[in-house]
């Protein structure tokens, strides 16, 4: 394969260009090359050069926050829908009709939420994106009253909605959201979209009081309860479950990668609503549906999470335990009402370079979280700790940090390596 060099179309120069541009600003992305072990989770297999066969390492920065997607029976439900219905869907749902592990899913996540119908969409991101985009074009003069915060794929659906007006709230802030409802004309349809827990920060929405708002406003509500389905609530319905608010929130979305550990997004709402949607969103209609064995695996694991309250139990457990031998070694973390550790570092340069050496020196996965994802001066490491951390590891972990944030100067005093 030759390099094209002459390529005349300004699109070549222009990747080439901008790719540098990233990389100046320290914002190009590598990936690192890790291969989940399900068998040994939260231990990944790392590439290595020196190693053929890899090195194993520990993950603190999986979003399979209960390791579902490692549990033997959601496993075996996955190779069980193959077995049965074949390696992919075979079309879109209109096209390729439906199966019955798709509606049987559905079923279960309105059952989930307390509402009358679910929808399954290719990923959480794509249910936000293609719902709110929908929504907000469907009748004239919508304003969406947006969390400042908000996830990329929400404002994907809301800039994407040509026509509707977007008002930006400052986060998790009810007296801006109530200011900015007052200044908007009566008559006009709104919508208020925000998270439950947010992911980078780990804090949560007030979701009575946003619920309260829209009432006095007549506002309908869309809440994001991706990084809480599986987590919160007496069957992992999420925060609108743990606070009994989820009937008064219009729709919910989530998703089945994170809490349930496989894949897929999902709204649930009313029986109408989510008609509509199935009618006419287009990231629902026009794309090849959920393979076989990503629903059968998502089914089993709702249904398992559902049921076992000691997994989430043994999840906060771990969280707590993981913050107090952080504390005890004085490593400084953000208490966040969620199951997030962030730890600061305060430097894009330094948290890269510290993740990396946590990888290199310590077999430590921890992803640093750079702008733009988070503000400049807030760089951090991210850390959620679950079920399946040891007590062995996070000492592991907790000495790693504790010698490397004194190394690279984020909390003072001599590293001990330095002392010895
Ligand atoms: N909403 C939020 C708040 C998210 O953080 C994410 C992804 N990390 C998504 C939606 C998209 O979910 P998925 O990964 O299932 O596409």
């Amino acid at each position: 394969m030759g390099l094209i060099k002459n390529a005349r179309h300004p699109f070549y120069e222009h990747c080439h260009s901008a790719l540098n541009e990233i990389r100046q600003q320290g914002r190009y992305r590598t990936f690192t090359p890790l291969a989940r072990l399900a068998e040994r989770f939260p231990l990944y297999e790392e590439e290595v050069a020196a190693v053929p066969e890899g090195r194993e390492v520990v993950v603190w920065s999986t979003n399979d926050y209960l390791g579902m997607g490692v549990v033997p029976e959601v496993q075996e439900a996955a190779i069980a829908a193959i077995r049965e219905h074949g390696a992919g869907a075979g079309g879109t749902r209109n096209i390729a009709g439906t199966s019955p592990l798709h509606t049987q899913l559905e079923a279960e996540l309105a059952s989930l939420h307390g509402k009358e119908a679910g929808l399954l969409f290719v990923s959480g991101y794509v249910s936000n994106q293609a719902s709110l985009q929908t929504i907000l074009t469907s009748m004239p003069g919508w304003i969406c009253f947006s969390d400042r915060m908000n996830h990329a794929s929400m404002i994907a659906g809301i800039k994407g909605a040509r026509g509707s007006q977007t008002v930006i709230f400052e986060h998790n802030d009810l007296a801006d959201l109530e200011a900015k409802l007052a200044e908007a004309p009566a008559e006009a349809p709104k919508l208020i979209a925000f998270e439950s827990v947010y992911s980078m920060d780990g804090d949560m929405a007030d979701i009575a009081g946003i619920c309260a708002l829209a009432r006095k406003y007549n506002a309908i509500t869309y809440l994001d309860e991706v990084h809480a389905v599986g987590l919160y609530g007496e069957e992992g319905g999420g925060v609108s479950q743990r606070d009994g608010v989820a009937d008064q929130v219009d729709i919910i979305e989530g998703t089945l990668a994170k809490g349930f550990g496989v894949h897929g997004g999902y709204i649930t709402a009313s029986a109408e609503i989510v008609d509509f949607l199935r009618s006419t969103a287009s990231g629902f209609i026009f794309t090849t549906a959920l393979p076989p064995a990503v629903v059968g695996a998502a089914l089993t694991s709702v249904r398992k999470v559902r049921a076992e309250g000691w997994r989430r139990e043994k999840m906060f457990e771990r969280v707590n335990t993981f913050r107090q031998r952080l504390r005890a070694a004085g490593i400084p973390f953000t208490m966040t009402p969620s199951h997030i550790v962030p730890v600061p570092i305060g430097d894009a340069e330094t948290c890269k370079r510290i993740s990396r050496r946590l990888l290199t020196e310590y077999g430590q996965y921890a992803t640093p979280i750079n702008y733009p994802t988070v503000a400049k001066g807030t760089e951090r490491l991210r850390l959620t700790p679950g079920p399946f951390h040891t007590d062995e590891m996070m000492d592991e972990m907790v000495r790693a940090l504790s010698v490397l944030l004194r190394e690279e100067g984020v909390i003072p005093g001599r590293s001990a390596a330095e002392r010895q």
